[in-house]
């Protein structure tokens, strides 16, 4: 199948409409970069710390995370690399921290609530982070911020860290940018300034999702009752983008559906300019996207929940096949 789609690496993916999405990927490990060549994808959009942590029994030396993010780095070469913030609790627990059982993991002590309660972890890893810089551009973003106040208190952090490092003579990062993931719906509705404040938003659909409709998104009989397509979900995301356009926020999705080419068209239809997915979902999306007018995509949409249907999906389906898919 990916044969099918090797002549599109090159390629933008650019829609009928002139619009082009920058598609980027997902990763988490070194040898995931290659695939940064191999999927023609224009960056990493989401680069997950947390498996140098689980794949372990103790927490890991800042050197060797320092070496680590350094090898990603050099990997990536000119491609932006978007470095997240540990993100440990709820799915992902390490084996080695002591934590006391939660009944809801997922809504409780978990990401940038960890961080910022138990900061020496996390400022271990931006010092490693700026280490691997070591005089390039940086670029990170932080796990589950639900509130202003925690962007504000993590990106403190890198401030005194970058201070610091700087006191103790390395070489910072040539500039630095300081994103939030928005994965709780309590992030939409912040006050403008954090908006102002933030470097860039990407959306972590995932959480986003299970916490919009509050399912689960491990447990798989309420997680398949409400579609990404759902129009409140849609209007939802449409309403994140015009937030961050008010103050000219660069935002981005990078949550498993915009992986899904369906879902991806929508969203770009919604408005979103940047997709970060698994590498093999590349040339889908890229396909789908080149065969459509997004204008068309829209009015699609908006007639579609205008009808008062519960997910667009079946009419966005039915277009499709008009298109001759
Ligand atoms: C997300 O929640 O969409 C996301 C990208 O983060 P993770 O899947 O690692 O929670
Ligand atoms: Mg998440």
């Amino acid at each position: 199948a990916q044969e099918r789609y090797a002549g599109l690496i090159g390629q933008p993916a650019q829609a009928k409409c002139g619009t082009t999405i920058a598609l980027h990927m997902n990763a988490g490990l070194i040898a995931d970069l290659p695939s940064l060549e191999s999927s023609g994808a224009e960056g990493v959009g989401l680069f997950r710390t947390e498996l140098q942590f689980l794949a372990r029994s103790n927490v890991p030396r800042r050197g060797e995370l320092a070496a680590i993010y350094a090898r990603v780095m050099d990997a990536a070469g000119d491609k932006p690399v978007v470095f997240r913030t540990l993100d440990i609790g709820s799915d992902k627990v390490l084996p080695y921290m002591k934590r006391e059982e939660e009944p809801n993991p997922a809504l409780g002590w978990r990401a940038i609530r960890v961080g910022l309660d138990k900061p020496g972890v996390m400022r271990m890893q931006l010092q490693a982070l700026i280490r691997a810089a070591n005089g390039r551009p940086l670029t990170l973003m932080f796990p589950f911020i639900a509130q202003f106040d925690e962007f504000r208190a993590a990106r403190q952090h890198v401030l005194d860290e970058i201070e610091r490092e700087g006191k103790l003579g390395h070489d910072l990062p040539e500039n630095i940018r300081i994103g939030a993931m928005l994965e709780t719906p309590s992030l939409a509705f912040a006050p403008r300034q954090f908006f102002e404040m933030a470097d860039f938003i990407s959306i972590g659909g995932n959480d986003l999702k299970q916490f919009f409709f509050a399912a689960d998104r491990e447990n798989e009989r309420v997680r398949r009752r409400y579609d990404t397509l759902n129009v409140s979900y849609l209007s939802f995301i449409e309403q994140i983008v015009r937030r961050c356009a008010e103050t000219d926020t660069p935002v981005s999705f990078c949550g498993e559906d915009a992986g899904r080419p369906i879902e991806a068209m929508c969203f770009a239809a919604m408005g979103l300019r940047t997709l970060s997915m698994r590498p093999a979902s590349i040339g889908p999306v890229k396909h789908l996207l080149r065969r459509v007018n997004l204008d068309d995509v829209r009015a699609v949409i908006d007639r579609s929940r205008g009808s008062g249907v519960q997910s667009v999906r079946g009419d966005v389906m039915e277009w499709l096949r008009t298109m001759g898919d």
